[in-house]
């Protein structure tokens, strides 16, 4: 990971001339909807109650917000607003599953599976969990990181109690059948965790009717604020409920407050933009692979999310290319926990990537802020890095 000095300094940006570099690490975070940062800013400047001081209307228009925001989460992921736990982020969401599924394994160990591709917040939890005494047991995927056949059924003929499965990956943007494997797992009696964090605002979820135990969802994957998020609890039992009782304290409003809009607008627009972002998309992919014969697209090229590129040159280090395009478009070598860690990922080592491939791999997501314009400029710099990144391997004697 590079250090950043704190700095007294107000940060400063990187810039070429006017320009930004090109955003497409969307995987990453996205940027917030100005009309989400106007909800937010209401929230901080004029409806500033806490919402647990009811005595006058500042507080009560605190609550508002919230009640409202719990509404329109519900409203995206196909779920009531009871259902709806706010969290700093998916990733807490995610313990708390973890935790609220074991809380209920009665009179036996705990029993837990997982796919390999799950994110480090999945692998964390499950691991902390392991080191308590669970068992572990894992989904394996595919090349293209599917489910492969069979897997999720050897694992649930060992009596699995919670099943971690992503609706789509983080890395290569592949999806997964979510309603079908619920329902696969329901019949063997396992409960469903879903990390929902990339999909939801860009797929489908219904968490009620595809009777999902538990759902991550995150603010700052859909044009909302970072820090907030939600745990989705349709059919969790009494006894995970009440693993939330008591952590209430002051709730972040402006920030759920803003993931509230976030969805809203997700709601309304998602269609119609991830159906403009596959476009531009399909776009980049077409004009990359034309220019670099060696270009692996990775991932699943018919399930997968619509701003998802995922990339390999095989033999060209990404770090090289990554470096190359540092003003210019600001794309990554893999998922945010792990760029710059110098480890292979997880997730291209389960899939069966050559090492080559690996270490070749780039990560491009867009965004519902790209323009075509854009997509054509960041094409033209990502070939001209790659190829340059490969001149001076030849010259250097490594190609
Ligand atoms: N799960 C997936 C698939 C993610 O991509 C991320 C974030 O990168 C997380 C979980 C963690 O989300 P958060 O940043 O909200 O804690």
């Amino acid at each position: 990971m590079r250090e950043i000095e704190p700095g007294a300094d107000a940060p400063t940006f990187h810039s070429v001339g006017n320009a930004r570099p090109i955003f497409l690490d969307h995987h990453s975070t996205t940027p917030v909807d100005a009309r989400v940062a106007q909800v937010v800013l209401h929230a901080m400047t004029e409806a500033i109650g806490n919402p647990n001081s009811l005595e006058h209307v500042y507080g009560e228009e605190a609550l508002a917000l919230v009640v409202r925001a719990r509404h329109l989460v519900s409203e995206l992921v196909g779920a009531d607003p009871d259902d709806v736990h706010f969290t700093s982020g998916s990733t807490e969401a995610i313990r708390l599953a973890v935790n609220a599924a074991i809380s209920v394994v009665r009179g036996k160990t705990p029993h837990l599976a997982l796919t390999r591709v799950e994110h480090r917040a999945v692998l964390d939890s499950v691991e902390e969990a392991r080191q308590q005494g669970a068992r572990v047991s894992w989904i394996e995927v595919d090349r293209s990181a599917r489910i492969v056949d069979g897997s999720l059924e050897h694992v649930l003929a060992a009596g699995v109690d919670l099943v971690c499965v992503m609706a789509a990956n983080n890395e290569v943007g592949t999806v997964y059948p979510i309603a079908e494997l619920a329902a696969r797992i329901h019949a063997s009696g396992a409960a469903i965790l879903v990390d929902g964090t990339q999909a939801a605002g860009r797929l489908e979820l219904n968490a009620r009717r595809w009777h999902l135990d538990y759902l991550a969802v995150s603010g700052h994957k859909m044009y909302g604020p970072k820090g907030v998020g939600a745990l989705i609890t349709p059919s969790g039992d009494a006894t995970a409920r009440m693993a939330f009782v008591g952590h209430a304290g002051t709730p972040n409003v402006p920030g759920i407050a803003g993931f509230g809009e976030a969805c809203r607008l997700r709601r309304l627009e998602m269609a119609e933009d991830e159906h403009r972002i596959s476009a531009m998309r399909d776009a980049l992919e077409s004009a990359l692979t034309a220019t670099l014969p060696n270009l692996v697209v990775n991932g699943d090229r018919e399930g997968r999310l619509a701003n998802s590129l995922h990339i390999s040159v095989p033999g060209v280090p990404n770090e090289a290319v990554v470096a190359r395009l540092r003003r210019k478009v600001a794309i990554s070598t893999g998922a945010a926990c792990m760029s710059g860690a110098q480890t292979p990922s997880h997730v291209l080592v389960a899939m069966g990537l050559s090492r080559d491939a690996q270490e070749g791999a780039l990560r491009i997501g867009l965004g519902k802020f790209n323009t075509p314009a854009e997509i054509d400029r960041a094409g033209r710099e990502i070939a001209s890095a790659v190829l340059d990144a490969q001149d001076a391997l030849c010259e250097n004697g490594r190609l």
